[in-house]
């Protein structure tokens, strides 16, 4: 990487932020096709904070850009993405105080999610952003979007990784892109802000973070994500009618080691004993499976229905209150990794970054 540097100054470098930018919105420009990412990103982001009244461009922190050689919408993000990042940050870590992550939102909550297993006992923070309009939108999301992200990197005390949207800063993972338009398109259903805007003041809460529970160096964990870049894990969604054939030719796919499913409610299923039997031959050939909700708010408990009764005895792991993205992210992050079933399980069930 050869940083861009656009307030080279007497810092030492390990006062200064990384941006590394990975295409999305924020960084699209017109093309014949429509839009698709544009380069020279670092020009564009400094020539955008001079539109910031002139207090703020001088209380920016200093930071340098990097931008992927391949640019994506955030569409063809894929676990190698997610890996590829935490390694970035992770050789970085050292040079750099803390790191803003530029994406693309529709994938944006998976990569959030997958970067804070990755990057476990992070003692800095890492902010991910992007916006729902290009950078040289007029009034549009990207300038605020990028401002209150690196003032939040610039926070020694946030250590972990936080996803920073329209004014609010959400722990990664617990983060969901709830809005397909709306400028706050996105929400932590279940656990509260970590920080946001005020004024022009951006806010830190910290007994809210992992920051107040960091005890000694980081330990990150970045296993070899081609071991679950080939359609390992699925996510089932339940459907009224669905029926055990259709759950069998997901699970009974030797290639298949893992599965997150979105039951109903509080846990619920069709009371049709075929599918528990699918699931428990899936788990019995030790796949690993999991399951949340279908409801963005609220927790499962597969006790609290007779027809969900039977998941726990089927192996079905409970997936608390969970946002789809840190379950599954889970999932592949603990399956690309060589640890006994019983190791999987148990992980899965214990928090690790707050996420549950
Ligand atoms: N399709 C874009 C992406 O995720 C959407 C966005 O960035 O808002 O890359």
């Amino acid at each position: 990487m050869s940083p861009y540097s656009p307030l080279a100054s007497s810092l030492a470098p390990q006062e200064r932020i990384l941006v590394i930018y990975t295409g999305g919105t924020i960084g699209m420009q017109q093309h014949a096709n429509g839009l698709a990412p544009g380069g020279d990103f670092a020009a564009r982001m400094a020539a955008a904070f001079t539109q910031l009244p002139l207090t703020h461009q001088q209380a920016l922190p200093a930071y340098d850009v990097v931008s992927y050689a391949t640019l994506i919408d955030s569409s063809a993000a894929t676990p190698l993405t997610w890996q590829q990042i935490a390694r970035d940050v992770s050789r970085q870590l050292s040079s750099y105080t803390g790191f803003v992550i530029v994406h693309g939102t529709d994938t944006l909550s998976w990569t959030a999610a997958s970067l804070a297993y990755q990057l476990q006992g992070l003692d800095r923070p890492v902010i991910v952003t992007g916006a729902m309009q290009p950078l040289e939108t007029p009034d549009g999301d990207a300038l605020d979007n990028l401002h209150g992200a690196l003032q939040f990197a610039a926070k020694p005390a946030l250590q972990e990784v936080a996803v920073y949207f329209a004014g609010q800063l959400f722990r990664g993972a617990r983060a969901t892109k709830q809005h397909s338009e709306a400028i706050d398109a996105f929400a932590s259903p279940n656990y509260p802000l970590l920080g946001e805007r005020v004024g022009n003041d951006f806010v830190y809460y910290p007994s809210r973070g992992l920051g107040v529970q960091q005890r000694g160096a980081p330990r990150f964990e970045l296993p070899d994500y081609r071991l679950v870049n080939q359609g390992e894990v699925v996510r089932i969604i339940l459907w009224p009618g669905i029926t055990a054939w259709q759950l069998e030719a997901w699970l009974g796919d030797s290639r298949v080691k893992g599965a997150l499913l979105q039951l109903w409610g509080a846990g619920n299923l069709p009371a049709d004993p075929s599918l528990l039997n699918v699931l428990a031959s899936a788990s019995g050939e030790g796949k690993l499976l999991a399951a949340i909700s279908q409801c963005p708010q609220g927790s499962v408990h597969l006790g609290a229905y007779a027809a969900g009764h039977g998941l726990s005895d089927a192996g079905v792991l409970e997936g608390d209150a969970m946002t789809p993205e840190a379950a599954f992210t889970k999932l592949v992050h603990l399956l690309a990794q060589p640890l006994s079933l019983e190791d999987q399980r148990q992980r899965f069930l214990t928090p690790l970054v707050g996420e549950r």
